[in-house]
């Protein structure tokens, strides 16, 4: 009788639900046992366990209290920073959520380069908090929709996802945001941003973004790794803007506590 039911359930199921559902159930069969034999290391410790564990999770260090208004960079005081002042930074508002300093600095390189995108879980929820607190919380109007910083089509087939886009995704699905990973896009390949100084970042990244039109009116908040100069976030911020962006925010995981 037992056996008619379940026999004439799985029956009546759809066959492409079922074999989706199978697949669904096989794949997170596989990746349990995985881990079992495989514990996933701790990307800022190397504990055998998690992702990022717990104690690192704990050593993340916080933004210190003053920061620029408008471009979130560290500073003795809370006043806008030199080129905030002079006009010369396209976002509304930026805000890290944390110091670009280990251990999660050592997550963020292995998100990036050694084919870890399971750590954009665990660090999206920093991305979270911090957009729980204010200034967040007394953002009016809000976000219209969440972009990913975008990477070259070129850069996304060698590492095969783009982090931003792992972090965005988690970030806005955690805070019921609607996201548009299309609405910009890499058209010119760019130097590796490391190892160059802010002016030649600037450089580097001018004119490589292209906007949708589809954000002409809409509030964005632009979504990336690292706040090194900013300069990637302008180029995104101004590519936006020119396509008719009423506004542009970003949120990064990590600043350094003495970006440029
Ligand atoms: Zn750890
Ligand atoms: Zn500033």
């Amino acid at each position: 009788m037992t056996l008619n039911r379940i026999g004439h359930l799985v029956a009546s199921q759809p066959p492409v639900a079922l074999s989706a559902r199978l697949r669904a159930i096989t794949t997170s069969v596989a990746a349990s046992a995985l881990d079992l034999l495989f514990p996933p290391q701790c990307a800022g410790c190397g504990a055998p366990g998690q992702e990022f564990c717990d104690r690192c999770a704990q050593n993340v260090e916080p933004l210190p209290a003053a920061v620029c208004p408008q471009c979130g960079k560290p500073q003795q005081a809370a006043h806008l920073c030199s080129r905030c002042r002079r006009g010369d930074f396209p976002i509304a508002m930026s805000r890290a959520a944390a110091l670009h300093t280990a251990p999660l600095r050592e997550a963020i390189h292995a998100l990036k380069y050694d084919d870890r995108p399971a750590l954009a879980l665990p660090l999206s929820r920093y991305l979270v908090a911090t957009f729980r607190q204010d200034p967040w919380l007394r953002l009016t109007p809000r976000i219209d929709a969440v972009v990913p910083a975008p990477l070259h089509p070129a850069r996304l087939q060698e590492r095969g996802y783009n982090q931003s886009e792992l972090l965005a995704e988690h970030f806005a699905s955690a805070c019921h945001l609607p996201i548009h990973p299309d609405w910009l896009e890499r058209i010119r390949a760019t130097r590796q941003q490391v190892g160059l100084s802010a002016f030649e970042r600037q450089q580097n990244v001018f004119g490589a973004f292209r906007a949708s039109p589809a954000v002409a009116g809409q509030i964005l908040l632009v979504v990336d790794d690292v706040f090194t100069t900013g300069a990637t976030l302008s180029a995104c911020a101004d590519a936006a803007l020119a396509a008719g962006a009423a506004r542009v925010y970003a949120l990064t995981l990590a600043i350094p506590s003495h970006a440029s």
